[in-house]
């Protein structure tokens, strides 16, 4: 009798876990950051991701950007972000990124350093939110006349150790563009290279980013922000986007 007691004793248990678990699993609703991730990972993929940043830079050249509810996405926000694309763009005024492709809060993880160099902690950032926020692309952003790619092309000794710094990491875009350019199309030649050179170099530096490119997690988009016509035109194709 007792054996039989013990059983129907553990079935009951059993049977109460079992619905404990249930309906604790029934009634808990997920983080919203989780929530976000899941809804980052289902979609939208790089190419459309791509597509919309394109449709909000066309609102930002007609003079027509959308009106954001501002106060509610910062409470949507506070639990968490999801953010699209991630931007390493150069820290110059006018090249906001949040601006030129008609985004708002939680939408851009953007990195900023002048002539849109990745240096440790500019990779740092980006791998940040590649690993731990999972956005599918990156987009590498120089812009028309970049007062740090002029100072690089002037060749002239800068007055610190942290602006050579800078220079440093654009003169071989420098050296490639003096290869097939002069005089004022020198720092537009050197502009692109310049952001090929950062695209490569964050490859080269970032194993976290190497390997989520490979992997099909992480797409790299070149491009270049026109001053006047306020613009954002790719640099290249996807097919090389990951060279
Ligand atoms: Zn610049």
């Amino acid at each position: 009798m007792r054996s039989k007691e013990l059983a129907v004793t553990r079935q009951l248990c059993l049977a109460i876990v079992l619905s404990l678990v249930g309906s604790g699993l029934a009634q808990q609703s997920p983080p919203a950051e989780h929530s976000s991730h899941a809804a980052s990972h289902a979609a939208p993929s790089a190419d459309e991701v791509w597509n919309s940043l394109m449709s909000g830079n066309g609102r930002f050249v007609a003079g027509k950007p959308q009106t954001h509810a501002l106060v509610a996405l910062r409470h949507q926000l506070a639990s968490g972000q999801s953010p699209k694309a991630i931007v390493l763009a150069c820290s110059d005024s006018r090249v906001g990124p949040e601006l030129i492709f008609d985004q708002s809060l939680g939408d851009l993880f953007v990195v900023r350093t002048a002539g849109n160099v990745a240096d440790a902690v500019a990779l740092g950032s980006i791998e940040y939110a590649v690993d731990h926020l999972h956005s599918p692309l990156l987009i590498v952003l120089g812009h028309q006349a970049c007062g740090a790619v002029s100072a690089a092309c002037s060749g002239e000794k800068m007055p610190s150790s942290n602006l050579d710094a800078i220079v440093e990491r654009i003169n071989p875009a420098v050296n490639q563009a003096k290869t097939y350019a002069k005089g004022n199309d020198l720092i537009e030649s050197a502009v692109k290279e310049n952001v090929h050179q950062s695209a490569k170099d964050v490859l080269a530096n970032s194993e976290i980013i190497r390997t989520a490119v490979k992997s099909g997690k992480l797409s790299v988009i070149q491009a270049e922000y026109e001053l006047d016509s306020g613009k954002v035109v790719r640099l290249n194709s996807p097919a090389s986007s990951q060279n």
